[in-house]
C-alpha cells in the first residue's frame, strides 16, 4: 500500500486545537499516524514530503454547493442548457472545487434531477476528478414559490430547474422519486427569498404537513433534508421535522433561535451570504435590477442574516461558511472567500471559521467520525498551505498558496518538487 510521510508540518487539525509541529503518515487512504517530528521512521517505502513548517490541514468542505449552477445571471439559463452540456459543466465545476482545496461538497440542489447523482457516481468510481459529493435533488418548491419559472402561456415542459409540488402527497412523491434516482439530500424551499419580490424572504410557502412529508420520506429512506429557510415559521417547521441543513435563517425570531439551540447537536446552519453581498456590489454590472428599493431590501436581508449568525454562534449552533456559488456575480471558484466573510462580517475567529469549514463540514457530510480533521484513522483529505490561515484566513483563497491537495490518500495536486 502506498504511503506518504508529511515531514515537519505545522498541523492545524480542524478540531479547534492550536496548531502543533508534527509528522503525519498517510497509508492508503487514511491518516495512519501523527507524531512529534522525527518520531516516525522514514525508512522503507514512504514518499517523504518535506513540509518545512507549512500548514497541514483538512481539506475544505462546502456545505451548500450547486455544482450544476452555471455562473449565469438568471436561473432561466438552467433551462436553456441541454443535459449533455450541463453534465460537462457540472463535472468541470467539480474539478474546480478540488482546485480550490474543497475535497468535499454537500449539495444544496441540482438544476436537473440526475446531474448531482451522475457526477457523484463518476467521481466515486474515479472516472472524473472531484470532491466527495453528497448529491441533491432539484429544489422542491410550491406553485408560485422560489424557482417556479413557469408562465401561463407556455407549455411548462419538463426542463424546470425546480419541481413545483402542492400538498403533502405531491411532496412525498417527489421526495420518493428523488430517492429512487439516488440522491443523498432532498432540498426543499419552504420560504421566499431575497431575490424574488413576489415571494419575499419573510413569507412561509410550504405548509407544515408538506415539510413533514418530505422529512418522513428522508427518514425512512436514510437520506437527509436541506432547506432554504428564511422566514421564522419555515425555520421552526424545519427544526420540528428534522431538517439537517438550514440555509440563510434570515428572519429567525427568538423562538426559532431557541429551537435551533435546543437541536444544536442535530442541525447545521449555513447563511450563504456571499451571494447577497456580491449581489449588492457586483450584480449591477451584469444588468440585474438595482433600484434603491430593491437594494434596501437586499441590504436588510443581509444585515438580519449576519446578526442572526452572530447570535446562533453565541448559542453554540454550528454555523458553517460557504454557499450559493455559481452565479455570474458570485461564481464558482471563489468559495473560500466565505471564511473571510465570517471573520470580517460576523466576528468569527479564523479558527472558528476553519472548524466550520472542516470538522463541522465532515459532520454535515454524515462522516464526522472519519472526515474533516487531521486525526489518526481519519480519511486523508489534506491541504498543505504556504503560510498561516489563522493569521490571515484569506490565504486559503489563493490557489498558489495551496502547495498540495490530497483527497482520499491520493495527491490531486502533488507538492512542488523543490519541497521534496
Ligand atoms: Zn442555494
Amino acid at each position: 500500500m502506498r504511503s506518504f510521510l508529511f515531514n515537519n508540518a505545522r498541523v492545524l487539525d480542524g478540531s479547534g486545537a492550536p496548531p502543533f509541529a508534527a509528522d503525519v503518515l498517510v497509508t492508503g487512504n487514511r491518516i495512519a499516524d501523527i507524531a512529534e517530528p522525527g518520531m516516525i521512521a522514514t525508512a522503507g517505502a514512504h514518499d517523504v514530503i518535506s513540509c518545512a513548517g507549512a500548514t497541514l490541514m483538512p481539506g475544505l468542505i462546502e456545505p451548500h454547493a450547486h455544482l450544476s449552477f452555471v455562473d449565469q445571471a438568471t436561473p432561466f439559463a438552467f433551462h436553456a442548457i441541454p443535459v449533455e452540456e450541463h453534465l460537462l459543466l457540472t463535472l468541470k465545476h467539480a474539478r474546480l472545487y478540488l482546485d480550490q482545496g474543497f475535497t468535499s461538497c454537500f449539495s444544496a440542489a441540482a438544476t436537473k434531477p440526475r446531474l448531482d447523482i451522475v457526477a457523484r457516481n463518476a467521481i466515486d468510481c474515479g472516472d472524473f476528478p472531484g470532491p466527495r459529493l453528497r448529491a441533491a435533488s432539484v429544489q422542491l418548491t410550491v406553485t408560485g414559490g422560489v424557482g417556479d419559472l413557469r408562465q401561463m402561456h407556455l407549455d411548462p415542459g419538463d426542463a424546470m430547474y425546480t419541481l413545483p409540488c402542492d400538498g403533502a402527497d405531491a411532496f412525498r412523491r417527489a421526495a420518493r422519486e428523488a430517492c429512487r434516482e439516488g440522491v443523498d439530500v432532498i432540498k426543499i424551499v419552504p420560504s421566499g427569498d431575497t431575490s424574488t419580490p413576489a415571494v419575499p424572504s419573510a413569507r412561509t410557502l410550504m405548509t407544515d404537513d408538506e415539510v413533514a412529508a418530505v422529512c418522513d420520506v428522508a427518514r425512512s429512506q436514510e437520506r437527509v433534508v436541506a432547506a432554504h429557510a428564511r422566514s421564522a415559521e419555515s425555520i421552526k417547521m424545519c427544526v420540528r421535522h428534522g431538517v439537517k441543513a438550514l440555509y440563510h435563517a434570515t428572519y429567525a425570531d427568538s423562538e426559532a433561535k431557541d429551537m435551533l439551540e435546543a437541536k444544536r447537536d442535530q442541525v447545521f446552519v449555513a447563511p450563504a451570504v456571499s451571494v447577497t453581498i456580491t449581489r449588492l456590489s457586483e450584480a449591477g454590472k451584469h444588468g440585474l435590477p438595482s433600484t434603491p428599493e430593491l437594494r434596501a431590501r437586499i441590504e436588510r436581508d443581509l444585515e438580519l442574516t449576519l446578526e442572526c449568525m452572530v447570535d446562533l454562534r453565541r448559542r453554540g449552533v454550528r454555523v458553517l461558511p460557504g454557499g450559493d456559488y455559481g452565479f455570474k456575480w458570485n461564481p464558482h471558484g471563489t468559495n473560500a472567500r466565505d471564511l473571510a466573510i465570517f471573520v470580517e462580517r460576523m466576528g468569527f475567529t479564523p479558527m472558528e471559521a476553519i472548524v466550520g469549514a472542516t470538522k463541522w463540514g465532515g459532520e454535515l457530510m454524515g462522516m464526522g467520525h472519519e472526515l474533516g480533521q487531521v486525526r489518526s484513522g481519519f480519511l486523508a483529505d489534506l491541504l498543505l498551505v504556504d503560510g498561516d490561515p489563522l493569521q490571515d484566513v484569506r490565504i486559503l483563497e489563493d490557489r498558489e498558496r495551496l502547495l498540495a491537495i490530497m483527497k482520499d490518500g491520493v495527491f490531486y495536486k502533488p507538492p512542488s518538487l523543490d519541497r521534496h
